[in-house]
């Protein structure tokens, strides 16, 4: 008991810290320098076909290492925002678009590319008129084919100010990328408006997939009987909707076999998650497409 009560007060703890300003400033700072001084990360996830078992993709995700090598400042979940509140994540945004795409063309090098990279863009970045610019130049200085870079944009940036949004998107296209709509399901969309956006894929929110399986005895029974199941129900129309709108659905944190079969099942295209395999570094993630090749 005393031992609870000291784990409570010390969760309370880092919470107050987190949330205090002075601890926000302090955090900002200390990325800053770690981002100035080329210590920040990135790590990458595959995207499997589930009919084929085909790498169809590869998403890009930041990470803030330890100076130790041990593990991580911060997580995403945490340094993102901070960086976004900041108006950091213009510039971090930038060097994960090259980056992601220097690496992108080594794995062609290789011959271990798959169709496409994608990388997670921000508000503030999606705002800014070089963005475009940015996505045609990189494409052209590693000669990559338009897309070969697919721009993950949550719900709630997509479904934000729709005119600007519809153009904004356009002008990504033109410059060859893809577009991907993250976290889809956990924002407002309006479907009408969905339809005018040039989209390439809908990611189903994590959530969805959690809801899939995950209890098969006596727990989903009786929720059934409450008729208040839900499990996979909103993963199903996410799926329904992609295919009525012709475009590809990505099943984000496939933790389970009987996720990936459910999905698959459903029509779902493509799955991605620890079922799979997790975020990892660059090299490992050559390895592991070299692995994955010989088999
Ligand atoms: P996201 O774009 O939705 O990325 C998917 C997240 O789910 C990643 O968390 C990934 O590590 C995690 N994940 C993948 N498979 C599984 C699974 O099977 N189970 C579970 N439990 N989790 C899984 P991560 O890397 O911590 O990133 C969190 C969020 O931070 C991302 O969500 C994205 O919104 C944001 N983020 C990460 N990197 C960047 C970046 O470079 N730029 C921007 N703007 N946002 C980023
Ligand atoms: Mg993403
Ligand atoms: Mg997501
Ligand atoms: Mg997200």
């Amino acid at each position: 008991r005393a031992k609870s009560s000291l784990h409570l007060h010390h969760e309370y703890f880092i919470a107050e810290m987190e949330d205090s300003p002075r601890r926000r400033l302090e955090i900002i700072r200390q990325l800053r320098e770690d981002f100035d001084a080329g210590k920040l990360a990135l790590w990458y996830q595959p995207q499997v076909a589930l009919d084929s078992g085909e790498i169809v993709g590869i998403e890009t995700l930041a990470r803030w290492p330890q100076a130790d090598g041990e593990g991580f400042v911060h997580p995403p979940s945490v340094f993102i925002p901070l960086a976004e509140y900041s108006g950091l994540i213009v510039d971090i945004g930038e060097w994960v678009v090259v980056e992601a795409c220097a690496a992108f063309a080594r794995l062609r090098e290789l011959g271990l590319a798959p169709r496409h990279i994608a990388v997670n863009v921000s508000m503030p970045q999606f705002r800014s008129p070089h963005f475009s610019t940015l996505i045609s130049e990189t494409l052209a200085r590693h000669a990559l084919p338009a897309g070969a870079l697919e721009l993950e944009i949550t719900e709630s940036v997509a479904m934000d100010e729709p005119k600007i949004v519809a153009n904004t998107l356009r002008a990504l296209k033109r410059a060859g990328a893809r577009i991907a709509i993250d976290d889809f399901g956990t924002g407002y969309s309006s479907l009408n408006h969905l339809r005018e956006l040039p989209i390439d894929c809908l990611k189903i929110d994590r959530s969805f997939i959690d809801e899939i399986g995950a209890d098969t005895s006596g727990g989903e029974a009786m929720q059934e009987a409450k008729g208040t199941t839900r499990g996979g129900m909103f993963a199903e129309t996410i799926i329904a909707l992609g295919r009525k709108l012709g475009i590809a659905t990505v099943a984000e944190g496939v933790e389970t076999a009987a996720q990936a079969e459910f999905v698959r099942a459903q029509g779902g295209t493509i799955g991605q998650g620890y079922f799979f395999a997790r975020p990892m570094p660059f090299a490992a993630l050559v390895d592991w497409l070299a692995a994955r090749r010989a088999d």
